[in-house]
């Protein structure tokens, strides 16, 4: 970049070197502390949260920053996010709720049916207030592939240690998360390929229950798309 005889250099720096070279004089100069009086030994991954946080609420989709940061659990993803829970709702409710919203699951068509009834009529005004009612009234719980609608404050869901969401009523998704789905479907097809070259037929199965799911899922995120 060159202004006015000025040469500006930008690179990239590796993490490491940022933070020993960077963020170390950054914080020298600026005396920052911990409780004991020593100079904090700040790491840039500690920035990662707020980054993310700043993403989605600049209305960054929500599936594209989780594909970059590689979550991959939901434990991960709510400790990155550490959103607050109505940031959360407000996010998810305009997601899944909104007039025309792209979504799929066992219960996306109810919801959307039921939507479509409540909305009938009604301003555009209107309908961000009964989405903002409806959000106050539901659990929205972030997946790395979708939401979860189940109130955990009803106890442990019975499945939620071998959470495979596809299967699960509870489980919604909507088109900003097609491309991790289409992703996912491939690498399953890919292995059930290999599976069945090796002749691995119980192994085969496990994966073919998962397929069974997550395929029409995808299929109809994809007519919806092209809508
Ligand atoms: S199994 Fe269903 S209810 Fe339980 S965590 Fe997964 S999506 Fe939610």
């Amino acid at each position: 970049m060159q202004d006015a005889g000025i040469r500006v250099k930008i690179d990239n720096i590796k993490p490491d070197n940022f933070n020993a070279r960077k963020l170390k004089r950054f914080v020298q100069r600026w005396e920052i502390r911990d409780a004991n009086g020593k100079l904090y030994d700040i790491k840039s991954h500690q920035f990662r949260a707020t980054f993310v946080r700043e993403l989605i609420k600049q209305k960054v989709p929500i599936a594209h920053v989780m594909k970059q940061f590689a979550h991959v659990s939901v434990e991960m993803t709510a400790h990155y996010l550490s959103l607050e829970e109505d940031e959360i709702k407000a996010i998810f409710s305009d997601l899944i709720l909104k007039p025309n919203a792209k979504i799929a699951g066992l219960q996306a068509s109810e919801i959307r049916n039921k939507l479509d009834v409540v909305f009938k009529g009604k301003t555009a005004k209107d309908m961000d207030d009964i989405i903002l009612g409806l959000s106050k009234t539901m659990s929205f719980n972030p997946l790395p592939t979708g939401i979860c609608l189940y109130d955990f404050r009803r106890g442990n869901c019975t499945d939620g240690d071998g959470c495979f969401m596809y299967n699960c009523p509870n489980y919604v998704t909507e088109v900003s998360f097609l491309p991790i789905l289409k992703d996912e479907l491939q690498l399953l097809e890919t292995e059930m390929r290999r599976l069945k070259e090796l002749g691995q037929e119980p192994a085969w199965q496990v994966q073919y229950v998962k397929w069974k799911y997550l395929k029409p899922l995808v299929e109809e995120l994809e007519g919806q798309d092209i809508e």
